[in-house]
């Protein structure tokens, strides 16, 4: 039985902090929102008053939280968990955030005395919820090692990979390829269609042929092939634009501090930031097939 601290119990975070509860671990959850504490206790945590209180004795302190700044804050602000926790506490950090705020996080958890990994998640609200996330690890070995038997919990697979940021690098530079890959699959099917293919004629070709990508073949953004996408219930998310804007966002941010050419993903991004404009920031991000075929 491991105590921990879990600071942000959101759309994501409530899930997370409610399998480490049922699992017999001893789970103090805070978070700014009253109400999402009562829920946590719901599902069997203990509440907490503030970020000081979530984290004292705790052994881990977990993080979900919106981005950098409240990261940053929560770790190492006035009373916050650095303020308040025993040296050697592991800091474990899901929130997706820059990898540039990340490396600052870790740098300054080290010099403190903390272990501190990020693992950002792939997988929505329903794994979070299910505990079949995937988590992407950047940290020093041991801390990994630490961190691995909680986050085994929470998601079913766990990969390390490698230093400080590197979690959050391989959560950007694969969304980036995701949004890239669902505007083309959107593209294929709608060029496919006004040339007389019907969808599922075109998936059942394209899906064994060498265009076939996740994009297609779990998340069809043409309604029928695949029933579970969200094209099935008009573009209700799963995924929604806000969130592939913001990882874009972040995408191209450390594309530009690398040196790295990225144009096709600055062209996604301009493509998901129009659709944020114009009001769909709570569309599915397969919802763009509505966007191409000029149905908003
Ligand atoms: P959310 O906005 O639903 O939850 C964030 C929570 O953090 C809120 O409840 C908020 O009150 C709390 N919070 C903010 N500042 C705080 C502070 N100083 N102290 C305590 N609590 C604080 O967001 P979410 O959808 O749960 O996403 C969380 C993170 O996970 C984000 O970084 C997001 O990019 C990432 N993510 C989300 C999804 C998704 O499908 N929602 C998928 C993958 C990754």
């Amino acid at each position: 039985m491991t105590k921990v601290a879990f600071i942000g119990l959101g759309n994501m975070g409530s899930g997370m902090c409610a399998n480490l509860a049922r699992t017999g671990h001893e789970v103090k959850a805070f978070d700014l929102n009253a109400e999402a504490v009562r829920k946590a206790e719901e599902s069997g945590a203990n509440g907490a008053g503030s970020v000081a209180d979530a984290v004292e004795g705790a052994e881990v302190v977990v993080s979900m939280l919106p981005a950098g700044k409240h990261v940053l804050s929560v770790y190492f602000g006035d009373d916050g968990a650095a303020a308040h926790s025993a040296p050697g506490t592991l800091f474990l950090d899901c929130s997706t955030i820059s990898v540039e705020e990340s490396r600052e996080a870790a740098a300054q958890a080290k010099a403190a005395g903390f272990l501190m990994v990020d693992a950002p998640v792939s997988g929505g609200t329903a794994a979070a919820d299910a505990g079949t996330l995937t988590f992407m690890v950047g940290g020093p070995k041991e801390a990994f090692e630490k961190a691995k038997p909680l986050l085994e919990i929470m998601g079913k697979n766990v990969f390390h990979a490698g230093d400080a940021g590197n979690g959050q690098v391989a959560k950007i530079a694969n969304n980036m390829l995701l949004g890239i890959s669902m505007i083309g699959t959107c593209e294929a099917f709608n060029l496919a269609e006004k040339l007389g293919l019907d969808a599922q004629t075109f998936f059942d070709i394209s899906s064994t042929a060498s265009g076939q990508c996740w994009s297609m073949t779990s998340y069809c953004p043409a309604p029928g092939p695949v029933p579970t996408a969200p094209s099935n219930r008009d573009y209700k998310p799963g995924f929604a634009v806000a969130m592939m804007l913001k990882d874009l966002k972040l995408a191209l941010g450390a594309a530009e501090a690398a040196d790295a050419e990225t144009p096709l993903g600055k062209h996604a991004r301009d493509i998901y930031a129009r659709l944020d404009e114009d009001g769909h920031a709570g569309l599915d991000f397969s919802g763009v097939m509505k966007r191409i075929r000029g149905d908003i």
